[in-house]
């Protein structure tokens, strides 16, 4: 399988780092592997994804004949930022303002401090060697001017930069729009305008980091997990309960015997995309240490009642667990 642009398979940018390259395949095959999304386009999407990551691999370990002589106008590297978000920013989307200060060089002296236009030294006059000064003047020898090291001209310092090669400090600031379904490690190019200045720009590199949350830990495909506690006794009766999800309180109905639930849809979401992964609930039902007589009456009363409930499944099942451990019993004698 051929893809035209391996990168934008993993959306990324073709010049983004390794690790990117290796957290972007993990998440996507996270959510493709199609072991855990039924979706009939997953093995066909997780197809894609490997085949894209061989593909940069390949390409990225060929010894680079060019990599040596960087092109003379290269691109400055992008400034680094990190934006840290919260869940609930990844589930709206969210604005966050990046600012900074960037010092770059002079440009009428490109840097260097000294004016580009030489002039005629004043200490040799353009000679470049001065005469000793000795008591016999005639035969007073001439030697190298310090000044201009013999050259007979000098650049004097730059009076833009007062000779420190540095522009004035340019304060940029950026609004970076991050769309919902944003995940760690996520990396936004944008550009900023630098205040002040005759249209400076500069490429900014911004990464996403994930705040941990309170009580939800997000997993690389987007589910979320959370671990509820309950009263036992409205787990036991299967009562509703609110569970909170990044969009607010949903409403799920206990299941007695069940402690793990999936809510579909309620996880983190996805870019540009209308579903969203989901949420596994965890519940801990709390049942009282002490119970009162009125409570312990009432479990006196489940114990005797269901203690030959034959014909329902959980009394079968204990029948038949009892003949086991009956059997094992009696071949231990
Ligand atoms: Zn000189
Ligand atoms: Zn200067």
């Amino acid at each position: 399988m051929e893809l035209d642009d391996p990168y934008r398979e993993l959306g990324l940018a073709p010049g983004c780092s390794d690790a990117e390259v290796k957290a972007a395949w993990r998440r996507l095959s996270a959510r493709w592997h199609p072991d855990r999304n039924s979706s009939p386009q997953a093995l066909r999407k997780i197809q894609r994804i490997n085949r894209a990551l061989e593909m940069i691999r390949s390409a990225r370990d060929e010894p680079q004949a060019q990599a040596d002589d960087p092109a003379p106008d290269a691109e400055p590297s992008p400034i680094e930022h990190t934006i840290r978000l919260t869940l609930e920013d990844v589930v709206a989307g969210c604005v966050r303002e990046v600012r900074g200060e960037v010092v770059e060089d002079c440009a009428d002296c490109e840097g260097s401090g000294l004016q580009l236009q030489a002039t005629t030294c004043s200490v040799c006059r353009g000679t470049g060697r001065i005469r000793q000064r000795l008591l016999f003047a005639w035969i007073s020898p001439s030697v190298e001017c310090t000044a201009c090291q013999g050259h007979g001209e000098t650049r004097q310092g730059c009076t833009t930069c007062a000779a420190s090669g540095k522009a004035p400090p340019g304060k940029y600031r950026c609004r970076v729009r991050v769309a919902p379904g944003a995940r760690a490690g996520d990396v936004l190019d944008v550009t900023a305008r630098v205040q002040g200045s005759r249209q400076r720009t500069l490429a900014l590199r911004v990464r996403v980091v994930l705040q941990p949350h309170e009580f939800f830990t997000a997993g690389a495909d987007g589910t979320l997990k959370c671990e509820l506690p309950v009263d036992g006794f409205a787990w036991m009766a299967n009562r509703w309960i609110e569970v909170p999800t990044p969009r607010g309180l949903q409403q799920m109905r206990l299941r007695r015997g069940h402690l793990n639930y999936r809510i579909r849809n309620a996880g983190l979401p996805w870019t540009g995309e209308a579903a969203a992964a989901d949420c596994i609930v965890t519940v801990v039902p709390l049942f009282p240490d002490e119970l009162s007589p009125e409570q312990e009456a009432a479990i006196d009363r489940l114990v005797a009642s269901n203690s030959g409930a034959a014909g329902t499944p959980a009394g079968d099942r204990m029948a038949a667990w009892n003949r086991v451990v009956s059997g094992w019993r009696d071949r231990r004698r």
